[in-house]
């Protein structure tokens, strides 16, 4: 299996490195960001019809977290709120959770093991901070192919801060889709395969 995609991921390399023109080396900048977007939250595995309500909040906080921080993250009026010192409107996870998964989500309470944020009916009470991981990895996509209703993105992920670092390889399934106007894509699938073990 390991083996299998690798052979696939590296053909494919070939063919890029070949022929590619440039506006599909474009296309494939913007899929390896569309995908890094999950894989930077330490999101590793993604199937649309198990996905939960929980899961999709989190997304919403934590790429408004690390992306649009200056826009989305206030820090909460109450004196000592006993959920953090800071605040994100339900509009703004609503919204990134729209544009990544095309998903209509419930703002609700977010309380799991790792990660909690309390929503008021409007906004949620969280600490940002807590949201930042440690190590983020990036998507680098080798390998597309289309299919009739969804397009499948190959390859490699990588720690930002040392490129040469690759320790995993990904396949995703992604529907091409329009959000606000502008061709994107919305998650369907995401499967990540760590090879080193070190
Ligand atoms: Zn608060």
């Amino acid at each position: 299996m390991k083996k299998k995609l690798l052979a696939v991921i590296l053909t494919a390399a070939v063919l890029l490195g070949t022929g590619a023109s440039k506006r599909s080396q474009d296309e494939t900048k913007l899929m390896s960001t569309f995908i890094s977007n999950f894989t930077e939250l330490g999101v590793y595995y993604i199937d649309i019809d198990e996905i939960t309500n929980q899961d999709l909040i989190a997304f919403g906080i934590g790429h408004n977290v690390i992306n649009n921080a200056k826009s989305t993250v206030k820090r909460c009026g109450l004196k000592n709120c006993e959920y953090g010192p800071s605040l994100m409107s339900g509009a703004a996870v609503k919204a990134s959770v729209k544009k990544y998964f095309d998903v209509d989500v419930s703002n609700e309470t977010l309380d799991t093991d790792r990660l909690s944020a309390e929503f008021d009916g409007m906004n949620y009470h969280f600490n940002a901070a807590e949201w930042r991981p440690n190590t983020i990895y990036y998507a680098d996509v080798k390998s597309v192919t289309r299919g009739k209703y969804f397009v499948q993105m190959d390859g490699e992920l990588y720690n930002v801060k040392r490129k040469s670092d690759r320790p995993a390889l990904f396949t995703a399934k992604a529907k091409p889709y329009k959000y606000n106007g502008k061709d994107t894509w919305s998650i369907i699938t995401l499967r990540v395969e760590w090879t080193d073990e070190n």
